[in-house]
């Protein structure tokens, strides 16, 4: 099987974390994603010592919270106690409800409104990642009211192409994130950040991309801003603190990905890191990383039930299930690949060569394309796996479709961590 979490029970039905999959469909209903805590909190350590042990015990890890975003991912973090990167008021304000220690939080996104500025300020978090000029000016300007010297990473982008989905490739100069260091741009961002009064420039920040299966982009990144690093320390005396290499760390999702051993990742990354600080002579820097996908992907899967098979003869087979794009919009967005299996007859031949279709009103809802699978009959149970990641987190109402219960599974046990979404919760805005 894929992962350690996947096997077989007795009885020839799908287990997660050893638990019987069709037992869990019947209990809480489907669709349900299910996460496997243990391996989302073995992750966070993995990360956590292989960057103290390699980079320097001033390094760690954060959690790149868009992944899978709810309070228990936040209390989890905040146990395993590494950091947090939120993208908006939403995720901030579900860290700190969570208790999630504000110190802690790191703020991302391109557009951070003045409420959102003012409102992450007020809950004390530790860190701004600033992505633009006017930003900048306005953190300043929100810090000075407050009568705080906010600390400030600039997101800079190296222009490197880590050879990932266009979609999700963000480390380019042509990109709506960061300020390019090749157009000089950047340089005058530094140069910014070290005249306003209320901004505590902490260092640099770059995130590549997503689903990076080669280290060597983070290190080609590294190596850019760390060249960087030294022309302001010439022209400034400016010399950063931390260098954030951001997220991006890949996950296999069938069979054929290649696996990534993180541990030796992080430590080739710092060997190079290393090598590259002698070489600008710098001292250095602490790093951060921000695993996302990395910590909870392979940690969840997707349970649906079958309620129809369309065959077109001449033309394909369709197996339709009771979520879809509402759950799971990556198939939809960008063609991305699953490995889909019947949880209930695991042990049959997957001999029937069909598309799995959601329920929305569109035709473009499909969770995947030629999946082989026994030839399903209405009321099996179908397992998607890999969608602990961008799943719950990018879940949507559309066709007024309430949003699947959250399901976390620790040493053997289950219990729910997010309610299923109830009818009189989709209408409870309508006015
Ligand atoms: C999305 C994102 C991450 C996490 O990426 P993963 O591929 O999930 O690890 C980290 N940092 C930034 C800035 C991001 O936008």
């Amino acid at each position: 099987m894929l992962y350690e979490n996947i096997g077989t029970t007795e009885n020839g039905h799908l287990s997660f974390c050893n638990l019987d999959t069709v037992s869990l469909a019947k209990k809480y209903g489907t669709p349900l994603y299910l996460i496997d805590e243990n391996g989302v909190r073995t992750r966070c350590e993995t990360y956590k010592n292989a960057m103290n042990q390699y980079f320097g015990p001033g390094s760690f890890p954060i959690y790149a919270s868009k992944a899978l975003s709810f309070k228990g991912m936040y209390r989890i973090t905040a146990e395993e106690n590494i950091g947090a990167d939120v993208s908006s008021g939403g995720e901030l304000y579900t860290a700190i409800k969570a208790g999630f220690p504000p110190e802690k939080i790191f703020f991302h996104g391109n557009n951070k409104t003045e409420a959102e500025i003012s409102m992450a300020m007020d809950f004390g978090i530790g860190f701004f990642i600033c992505d633009n000029f006017w930003e900048l000016e306005n953190i300043n300007e929100i810090a000075g009211k407050k009568g705080i010297r906010q600390k400030v990473l600039l997101r800079l982008t190296p222009g490197i192409d880590p050879h990932t989905l266009e979609a999700i490739s963000t480390g380019k100069v042509d990109s709506k994130f960061g300020v390019a260091i090749e157009t000089g741009q950047a340089e005058q961002f530094v140069k910014l950040a070290l005249d306003l009064e209320n901004i505590d420039l902490k260092g640099y920040h770059s995130h590549v991309g997503s689903q990076v299966f080669d280290g060597k982009s983070f290190v080609d990144a590294a190596e850019i801003l760390l060249c960087f690093a030294e022309k302001i320390k010439e022209t400034y005396g400016y010399t950063p603190e931390y260098l954030d290499l951001g997220g991006g760390m890949g996950v296999p999702y069938f069979d054929k990905d290649g696996r990534i051993d993180y541990v030796l990742e992080i430590k080739l990354i710092a060997e190079k890191l290393k090598a590259q600080c002698k070489k600008f002579n710098l001292s250095m820097p602490n790093i951060i990383l921000e695993p996302g996908r990395s910590i909870v992907a392979d940690n969840g899967i997707t349970l649906y039930t079958v309620g129809g098979r369309k065959e077109i003869p001449g033309f394909k087979n369709y197996i339709s299930i009771d979520g879809g794009m509402t759950d799971n919009p990556r198939y939809a967005l960008y063609g991305a690949i699953y490995t889909v299996l019947l949880a209930n007859r695991i042990k049959e031949k997957p001999n029937y060569v069909c598309t799995v279709a959601g329920r929305c009103c569109e035709s473009g809802d499909l969770i995947q394309e030629n999946v082989s699978l026994p030839r399903p009959e209405r009321g099996d149970i179908i397992a998607v796996l890999t969608t602990g990641a961008y799943n719950y987190s990018m879940a949507s109402n559309y066709n007024r479709v309430p949003r699947p219960p959250v399901v976390m599974i620790k040493d053997g046990v289950d219990y729910l961590a997010v309610k299923r979404e109830s009818f009189e919760d989709l209408i409870r805005n309508d006015l």
